[in-house]
């Protein structure tokens, strides 16, 4: 029988196996993750930003998590020679009501710890000659680095540290008892004294495999992005984020600079048909028999349902999803946009049609799972996984 099984070999479960095997050197753990190979998932198809954490409510998990993670994911880089950048984030208002919805974000910042600075539209178009806006915040923390990249460290000192990685191998069923918690999958049965759950966009499946009676449903949004012509990848130095639009439930569409020298524009926010459908937006029978049993969906789609026409708008029309962009990249040209796979958002949604903002640890006697990671989970992924390991320790105990 293992100390620990992990379930998820995304940033989540591998951060969590990293840092249990440091406070319990010696103990016996397992990661099983279904895919062939680490980081297939959310962690494998974000936009690698190293957030500073503007936007978050201050005090919540998200804001303390992300704001700790940034610096500890820099110091992860470092230690183990990953590449990364802090490029530094520009917020562009493009007319007043975003100059005035700036200066609201301001208070958050601040709020938050960050530091930043107001840039004018003149001090903007010195240091970004490509984008135009009518006022802009810099907030320099904010980084760029290949999450895939960390994973594979991570797995690297896992292994070196004694721990078991297996890959295609998909959890079944999860049954617990007064001595153990063993899960049964593909190719068998493992037994473990605690069991930890970082399954991204499977993870209210699991909780239920568990008997935990949860409240919400993960609901996959689609994030559609375009990688830019390479001969475009100088167009800015840093991150172009629009101010957020309080009637969306995401951040906008951005230009960001990946760090191997590349530029893409993107992320939308498109309800997704299937959790894991990468290559179109088809609807898979099980996903969707899921999401249309849970009243939640459909109070969602009721609270968001000019959000979502504006989302669909831009994903159906590269045209419009170019207009979005030119606002404040206005160089920007049709053949620019090209092709680039699409990431699959984990979201919570609770039965009354919320989407679940902070992050939520979810227990039973021997197990623990994380139901709800969005973004910037990657960026505070060693936090959550300090997070995590103190309570699986106190089940351990
Ligand atoms: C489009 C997009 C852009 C984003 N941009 C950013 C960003 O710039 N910065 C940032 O900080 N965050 C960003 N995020 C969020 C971030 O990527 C996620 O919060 C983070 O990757 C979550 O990690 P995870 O380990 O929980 O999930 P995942 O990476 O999804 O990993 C879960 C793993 O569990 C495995 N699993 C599931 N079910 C089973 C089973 N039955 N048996 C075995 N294994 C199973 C899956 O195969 C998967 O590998 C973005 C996300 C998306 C989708």
């Amino acid at each position: 029988m293992y100390d620990f099984t992990i379930i998820g070999g995304g940033i989540l479960g591998l951060a969590t196996a990293y840092r249990l095997l440091q406070e319990r050197p010696g103990a016996s753990l397992v990661l099983i993750e279904k895919e062939q190979r680490l980081a297939h998932h959310q962690t494998g198809h974000n936009s690698g930003v190293i957030h500073a954490g503007v936007y978050y409510t201050p005090g919540s998990l998200k804001a303390k998590l992300c704001k700790e993670g940034a610096e500890r994911t820099i110091l992860f880089c470092e230690e183990q020679g990953i590449k990364y950048e802090r490029c530094g984030k520009l917020i562009v208002a493009t007319d007043d009501e975003e100059s005035a919805r700036l200066k609201g974000l301001e208070e958050r910042v601040i709020a938050n710890g960050l530091d930043y600075e107001n840039l004018s539209a003149e001090a903007l178009a010195e240091i970004e000659p490509n984008v135009a806006g009518t006022a802009a915040m810099l907030i320099p923390a904010t980084g760029i680095v290949n999450y895939t990249d960390i994973c594979t460290s991570m797995a690297g000192v896992i292994a070196k540290d004694g721990g078991e990685i297996r890959l295609g191998e998909a959890v079944t069923g999860i049954i617990e008892s007064d001595a153990e918690i063993v899960v049964e999958t593909n190719k068998g049965e493992v037994a473990a004294r605690t069991l930890i759950v970082c399954a991204g966009l499977q993870g209210d499946r699991m909780a239920m495999m568990a008997g935990i009676d949860i409240d919400f449903r993960i609901l996959p949004f689609r994030g559609e992005y375009y990688r830019l012509a390479a001969e475009r990848g100088e167009l800015v130095k840093h991150l172009i984020y629009p101010v957020p639009d309080p009637s969306l439930p995401f951040l906008g569409v951005h230009l960001t600079r990946i760090i191997d020298g590349s530029l893409t524009v993107g992320p939308n926010a498109m309800l997704s048909l299937g959790r894991e459908t990468y290559s179109g937006n088809y609807p898979v029978p099980g996903d969707m028999a899921d999401m249309m049993s849970f009243p939640g969906f459909y109070k969602l789609m009721a609270r968001f349902a000019a959000a979502g026409l504006y989302e669909m708008r831009g994903s159906l029309s590269k045209r419009v999803y170019l207009e979005r962009c030119r606002k404040y990249c206005p160089s920007l040209q049709l053949e620019d946009l090209q092709p680039m796979e699409a990431g699959i958002r984990a979201q919570s949604v609770s039965s009354d049609g919320a989407l679940m903002d902070d992050f939520l640890f979810l227990e039973t006697s021997r197990s623990l799972h994380m139901c709800n990671a969005p973004s910037p989970a990657a960026t505070s992924a060693l936090p959550i996984a300090d997070e995590i390991v103190s309570r699986a320790l106190r089940k351990a105990n």
